[in-house]
């Protein structure tokens, strides 16, 4: 086995019988594994390719911890809901059509999953990994220097239908262990007194917590070097693999880092990877947008999601940040003004207080969910490979099951197996053959 790397910046200072792990992919998921291997004893190097962090899909993501969502994102009535959407540019929902064999295999295998079955396969699996990730979060929390708020969710509904359909996944939550309380609108702006909302009423979801992912991830990263770990900028090109060990990664600026264990988190970038070492995953980017205001109007105390029409809003510090759409897209991040303004008039009819000119002049961010057709992330060793782990897939929850899924690679990596033994039999990254 090799024993370590090779590149002149690695300090030297580090323990010599411990292990080097090489990360690629610095967003939310790949800082995770390295937070969380770095505290077993490993030398943990992490590379990415964006010095400036524009393409990473964790930095200006809605920051919130979502028990709630245990539904996956492949499920019924999405469909046909989605077909309704895109003939409208303002909608929370696109996909650009074009001659793409990967896409037509992804929406095939995302159509055989969106169903009942499928839906009661996964909620038990995607409410144990939340509600353990929201409980590390909490430990997180203590360790390091973030803010982290744990008064709730309300998924806000304009509507009788919508605050119906809302309350059946009321009644569904209680059933994985997910409180959930149906609310009037009276009791809406109880829980949230300082703003005006125009709603019939919402649900909340009282574990949901939020959080700023920048800070979040800034202290994930000062934790890291803390512990000797060390960042490169720089791309994984090619992977060097003998028998059914990686033994190293090869560098856009040439480099060969060697490492003992190797962990893939590139977000939606994944697959050009786990491609030439004999995986393939099949996976699309869901482009959504982040708008954030400084000194909004009014500042409400719960994040909340706009049930009708998907936008996610979330207190942060001072700072209000407003976001959504699902485009599928593959890697594309060009912005669509059109489904910006969307979100912008879509918050502007819920939270009366503000006008749409508030919004002028904000720089809207966009990042790329990396979606899996069933809605559940990959996360396992690679197929024929020993020391590879794949960490992908989280779609639209990675900050929220971003510290379990680093619990679940260290265990994979110090053990053999984890805790949570079970979420790898549904998570692991061949499934789809
Ligand atoms: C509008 C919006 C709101 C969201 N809100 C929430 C939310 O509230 N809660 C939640 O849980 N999730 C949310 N998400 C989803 C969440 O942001 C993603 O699931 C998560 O960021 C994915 O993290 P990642 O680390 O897998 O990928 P990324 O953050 O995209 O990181 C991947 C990194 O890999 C690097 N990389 C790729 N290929 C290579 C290579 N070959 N060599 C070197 N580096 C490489 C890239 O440069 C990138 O930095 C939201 C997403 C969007 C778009």
């Amino acid at each position: 086995m090799i024993r370590s790397l090779t590149v002149s910046s690695i300090p030297s200072n580090v323990p010599e019988d411990s292990q080097d792990v090489l990360i690629v992919g610095g967003g939310v998921i790949g800082l995770c594994c390295g937070w969380y291997l770095s505290k077993a004893g490993y030398k943990v190097t992490i590379l990415d390719r964006d010095p400036t962090r524009k393409s990473a899909c964790s930095d200006e993501n809605a920051g919130m911890v979502v028990p709630s969502h245990f539904i996956p994102l492949a499920a019924p009535g999405v469909i046909s809901q989605g077909l309704k959407w895109m003939l409208n540019p303002k909608s929370p929902f696109y996909m650009r059509p074009r001659l793409d064999p990967a896409l037509w295999s992804w929406c095939w295998k995302f159509f055989r999953h969106a169903n009942v079955r499928h839906v009661e396969n996964s909620k038990h699996i995607l409410s144990t990994i939340s509600l353990e990730s929201r409980r590390l979060f909490l430990e997180l929390a203590d360790e390091l220097n973030f803010n982290l708020e744990t008064c709730g969710l309300m998924m806000l509904c304009q509507t009788e239908a919508g605050l119906e359909e809302e309350a059946e996944v009321a009644s569904m939550a209680a059933e994985v262990g997910v409180q959930a309380e149906v609310c009037n609108a009276g009791r809406v702006r109880e829980l949230d007194p300082e703003v005006r909302m125009d709603v019939v009423g919402g649900v909340w979801f009282e574990q949901d917590c939020h959080l700023d992912p920048l800070e979040f991830m800034e202290e994930l990263r000062r934790g890291i070097r803390e512990r000797e770990g060390t960042f490169l900028d720089d791309e994984a090109k090619d992977f060097i693999r003998q028998g059914n060990q990686l033994t190293a990664v090869e560098t856009a600026k040439g480099e060969r880092l060697k490492a003992d264990w190797f962990v893939l988190a590139g977000g939606a970038w994944t697959p050009e990877m786990t491609h030439q070492l004999g995986l393939r995953l099949p996976m699309q980017g869901g482009k959504g947008y982040s708008l954030t205001l400084k000194n909004p109007t009014e500042l409400p105390r719960l994040c909340s999601l706009l049930k009708e029409t998907r936008v996610a809003v979330t207190p942060m510090g001072e700072k209000l940040r407003v976001g959504g759409t699902m485009e599928i897209c593959g890697t594309d991040l060009s912005v669509s003004h059109k489904r910006v303004q969307g979100i912008i008039e879509s918050f502007c009819r819920f939270f009366s207080a503000f006008k749409e000119s508030d919004f002028e002049g904000i720089e809207p961010w966009s990042g790329l969910r990396p979606c899996t057709p069933d809605g559940l992330p990959c996360i396992g060793p690679i197929p024929g490979m020993q020391n590879a782990t794949v960490a992908t897939g989280h779609a639209m929850l990675g900050l929220s099951i971003g510290p379990v899924t680093g619990k679940l690679v260290t265990d994979l990596i110090t053990q053999g197996k984890p805790e949570l033994e079970v979420a790898l039999l549904k998570l692991a990254p061949e499934r789809f053959g």
